[in-house]
């Protein structure tokens, strides 16, 4: 059965957090190695129920963010803490590096301002490159390519095993995680009560990372909404491993002023992504696929790489950024009430999760609050499911494997439901062992999954299901 416990209404905590993002995990790691007693609030039935779950996994540099922004600083530290970490945590770092390719000679004119702008954001590993010099870092690039900013740093990471693992920390160190308990009320009285669909949590500190309803949680702890969420959809394709080969590095447009463009890009786990779009929706919670678009996105992929126009789809998927009015992050302090906002966490927040954490920190220094004595990290590392390093099925005595497409043994799949901090839905299985993902979608391995979840899910796996990808 799933572990999951029961709100904790006579433990008191210093912080209380909302929201099990990739920011959520990644503060609550932040604050439980500070020494914190941290309770993480969640409504979903797992972590990544909401933005986090579906984005492109690149881990940024920086070099297009705003100068002289927060944003700049938060993905920039979060990057460096991200380089820090991932040895110990066994986190992968897939080393792409990144092309801004100019198509036409308008793009190629933009190319020295975009440049310039990352030298100036302290991102010095650029180099300006004509469309042929970039072709041979690149082969598989169309011969249109006019030039291209070669930015080395940009890499690719796996954008669920990462959050997971800053939650796992903070669980080893006592950090309490409660699913399914969706924040409906919060009254401050000189301590916080926070009421929830499964109770009520006591603590001196909120953090509000609830991503998507960033502004909701705002209103229901009593604050007038200093910022409105605009949800912004990103479809994607997911291409087959063939792909692979030909995307070596990621492939960036030249952005324009509303989203950074139609990437191509390689994941950790052997595909290849074609996306994002940016479309506004009011919708929060619903991000639908449309079949007009996902074309788009295929013809965009083969003239940016002719050698993709022959690759299977594995799966399509769409993610929703929170976006709000700003171009900004959305960042609130309240001292008064001992309580911080990170909302409005558009587009760069797996890159700079870490630094949000180290951000939030600094600001709960100033709050009224008992001081916090430092911990040391526990040693925590989690399943590699990255196809650059060795995988479970690749090591001696692992037994059967029950999803072929990716190939994932037993013994990963009960290793992750007898984990810290197990999957509470099929989407959470399938993100920390790869079950499902790959060309079969699940058709053959579903039955077997369903039947070694069997209550041992607080959702159960239908079989037929196609959740996710
Ligand atoms: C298409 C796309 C591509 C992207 N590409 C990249 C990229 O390549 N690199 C990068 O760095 N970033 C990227 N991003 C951005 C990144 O994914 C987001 O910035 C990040 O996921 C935001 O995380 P969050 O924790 O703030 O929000 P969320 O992930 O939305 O987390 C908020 C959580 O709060 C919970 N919640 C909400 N309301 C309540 C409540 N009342 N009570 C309890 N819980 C609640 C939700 O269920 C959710 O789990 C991309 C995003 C998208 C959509």
């Amino acid at each position: 059965m799933l572990r999951t416990h029961a709100p904790p209404s006579q433990d008191l905590f210093d912080v209380a957090i909302i929201g099990a993002g990739v920011v959520g995990c990644a503060v609550a790691r932040r604050f439980a190695l500070a020494g914190a007693r941290v309770v993480l609030i969640e409504k979903g039935s797992d972590i990544l129920s909401g933005a986090s779950k579906a984005n492109s996994a690149i881990l940024h540099t920086g070099f297009d963010a705003p100068p002289g922004s927060l944003e700049l600083d938060l993905i920039k530290a979060g990057r460096a803490e991200y380089l820090d970490i991932r040895a110990g945590l066994n986190l992968p770092l897939v080393t792409t590096g990144a092309l801004v390719c100019a198509w036409n000679e308008m793009e190629a004119g933009k190319l020295e301002a975009i440049a310039a702008q990352g030298r100036a954001n302290g991102i010095t590993a650029l180099k300006l490159m004509t469309g042929a010099q970039a072709r041979t870092t690149m082969p598989g690039l169309s011969e249109r390519l006019v030039a291209a900013i070669e930015v080395e740093d940009e890499h690719v990471i796996d954008p669920w095993t990462a959050p997971l693992a800053y939650l796992t920390q903070a669980v080893a160190l006592g950090a309490r995680f409660l699913r399914q308990a969706e924040l409906v009320e919060g009254r401050f009285a000189g301590e916080w009560t926070l009421s929830t669909s499964t109770g009520d949590v006591r603590a001196l500190s909120v953090v509000n990372a609830a991503g998507l309803f960033g502004d909701v949680v705002d209103r229901r702890l009593g604050f007038a909404p200093e910022f409105e969420i605009r949800p912004r959809k990103g479809q994607f394709v997911v291409l087959d491993k063939a792909a692979f080969a030909h995307v070596p590095r990621i492939v960036l447009p030249v952005p324009t002023e509303i989203t950074k463009g139609v990437v191509v890009c390689p994941t950790a786990f052997g595909n290849v992504l074609v996306g994002p779009t940016a479309e506004e929706q009011d919708d929060r919670v619903r991000a639908t696929v449309e079949t007009e678009t996902l074309e788009a996105l295929l013809e965009r992929g083969a003239q940016i790489v002719p050698a993709l126009r022959a690759m299977p789809v594995t799966a399509v998927y769409a993610g929703l950024r929170p976006a709000s009015e700003s171009k900004a992050y959305r960042i609130f302090t309240r001292p008064e009430q001992r309580a911080i906002t990170l909302g409005g966490i558009r587009s760069t927040g797996l890159s700079a999760a870490l630094g949000l954490a180290q951000h939030a920190l600094s600001l709960h220094r100033a709050f009224d609050a008992p001081p916090l004595v430092p911990v040391e990290p526990p040693p925590v590392a989690l399943p590699n499911l990255a196809e650059t390093r060795e995988r479970d099925w690749q090591t001696p005595d692992h037994g059967e494997i029950v999803c072929h497409c990716e190939m994932v043994t037993r013994r990963e799949i009960e290793a992750a439901l007898a984990s810290d901090v197990p999957p509470g839905d099929f989407g959470g299985l399938k993100r920390r062992t790869r079950a499902g993902m790959g060309r079969c979608q699940g058709f053959y391995c579903n039955a077997r999954l369903a039947q070694m979840t069997k209550g041992r899910l607080a959702t159960a796996l239908a079989v037929g299901d196609g959740e996710g990808s």
